[in-house]
């Protein structure tokens, strides 16, 4: 852990957006619970990315897939069979470790140490193993490396075996009838399952998507760096069916609509990037990651994926029901395109990492005054459309009617954003309250409030301070994220 995530990770708990889960028992790893703060503020960035998909396309509709699915959802997907992480324990710590994050750490070391092109070898060598499932060769690579585990310090390593991610349970009470069932480890499979559905009930054109904001499970081998990997997590994914043979050309545009979204909830453009995958997944023929900076350096935070009509034609195989679209539009030679399976481009981001990034980014400390006044400022630089709280209203002393106007105006804006009232204590303590959790805007109510019906507006990232009349404060603070 870098020093600015444990700084986070405290930040997050202290003030109310991340609490370990259940915690009194001492947690249990890799699940952690929104607090009073972060359920808002994950809330609003489900909202806007949900606006941002459905209600600003008009061929994009949502839909909310239960998270037990059909067990040949996933022999279908390939999850069964193919959802593995290869994993290794080490003989003397009987700690386990995934193998190929074991070598990247290693090609990470070298890179470090200005050894690039060795770092690209070990790279490719690994990728070349794990693709042609030799995992006695990935041991001996980790072998010859001479990886040591991080607590033992020693390489007795196991073998590597696969491990498959999901997790499974049983329905029904009697064992006799129970059959295993697993928790969906994407929300992508409720959507295709729910292709025909939705575009018969909704008279579908394509091209055309379904959106689903939802719960996912992986039983994630090592899990670590807080929010980033967790067992039980939230996706927000859309999928877009297109015409065989258009999908490139949906692929670059929807690189592009995404990557415009993270910049229009305020994460800064020289934080994100694409990285192309030259591996490719079996079900997709092209792939690429939006990656955010992390405190841990850049990683995946999006992926975006040409699926091709992998699932679709896999679920008419096991289903036996026809997947097909009929596409009446005329081709070049004045013929109708007729019955296919659509292709699909994806774009696929985690809830948990978008805020985990949104929080990193917002997470600011900064000196502020001169001198003997000098000191240091903790403050979360939320856009305002984030924020878990958007105003408070302060009224400067509780006395002489200030009180009564303050809690009218907090009312007053209730309805529209989420407002707090607080008369509590001097009011350079009840700002900084409101600094440590992202408030963009306090409202002092003082006596000349009382005379002529303005307020101060005090800005949270600058400071200063603005007088405005109460009747014009729902537009002054009324903010969008504007896509
Ligand atoms: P990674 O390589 O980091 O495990 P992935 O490539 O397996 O991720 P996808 O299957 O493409 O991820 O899932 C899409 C998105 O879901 C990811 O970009 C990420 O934001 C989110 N996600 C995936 N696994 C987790 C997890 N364990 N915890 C939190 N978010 C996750």
């Amino acid at each position: 852990l870098t020093n600015s995530l444990q700084d986070i990770i405290s930040h997050a708990k202290e003030y109310g957006f991340v609490f370990p889960s259940s915690e009194i028992y001492d947690g249990l790893q890799a699940v952690y619970d929104y607090g009073q703060n972060g359920v808002e503020l994950k809330n609003n960035l489900k909202t806007a990315w949900w606006k941002a998909m459905t209600q600003l396309h008009d061929n994009i509709v949502g839909i909310d897939a239960a998270i037990f699915m059909h067990p040949l959802t996933w022999k279908a997907s390939g999850h069964v069979d193919g959802f593995n992480d290869p994993m290794i324990d080490n003989k003397d710590s009987k700690k386990r470790y995934r193998a190929d994050q074991l070598l990247e750490g290693k090609a990470e070391e070298y890179t470090a140490a200005g050894e690039a092109e060795k770092a690209q070898a070990l790279l490719a060598e690994m990728g070349r193993l794990l693709s042609a499932e030799d995992l006695a060769g990935v041991r001996d690579l980790i072998i010859a490396e001479n990886i040591v585990c991080p607590i033992s310090k020693t390489a007795n390593w196991t073998e590597v075996r696969q491990f498959n991610l999901m997790f499974s349970t049983q329905v029904g009470s009697v064992a006799e009838d129970s059959s295993l069932i697993y928790l969906r480890p994407e929300t992508a499979q409720g959507i295709f399952v729910n292709f025909l559905n939705v575009q018969k009930t909704g008279r579908m054109k394509i091209p055309f998507g379904i959106a689903q904001i939802g719960k996912a499970f992986r039983n994630e081998i090592v899990a670590r760096q807080f929010t980033f990997r967790m067992r039980e997590f939230e996706q927000m994914e859309m999928q877009f069916f297109v015409r065989p043979g258009t999908e490139m050309e949906w692929y670059s545009a929807w690189k592009e609509t995404r990557m415009k979204f993270h910049k229009a909830v305020g994460l800064p453009a020289e934080k994100l990037k694409f990285h192309d995958h030259e591996k490719l997944a079996h079900y997709a023929n092209a792939a690429v990651d939006i990656e955010f900076e992390f405190p841990f350096g850049f990683r995946e935070m999006e992926g975006i994926h040409s699926r091709t009509d992998f699932d679709l034609r896999n679920h008419q195989e096991l289903s036996k029901k026809k997947q097909q679209y009929f596409d009446a539009e005329l081709d070049a030679n004045g013929k109708p395109y007729g019955n296919y399976i659509p292709y699909v481009v994806e774009t696929s981001v985690g809830a948990d990492r978008l805020f985990l990034a949104t929080f990193c980014n917002a997470f600011t400390k900064e000196t502020v005054g001169e001198g003997e006044n000098e000191k240091e400022r903790t403050y979360l630089k939320l856009h305002p459309a984030l924020a878990p709280i958007k105003a408070a209203v302060l009224p400067l002393v509780k006395k002489d009617g200030l009180a009564e106007k303050g809690e009218a105006i907090a009312q007053s804006l209730k309805s529209s954003f989420r407002t707090v009232y607080d008369d509590g204590g001097a009011i350079g303590k009840r700002y900084t309250r409101q600094d440590l959790i992202g408030t963009p805007f306090c409202i002092a109510v003082d006596y000349q409030t009382m005379e002529d019906d303005t307020v101060t507006i005090r800005h949270r990232d600058s400071m200063e301070q603005e007088r405005v009349s109460i009747s014009e404060l729902k537009e002054k603070i009324g903010y969008q994220v504007s896509m």
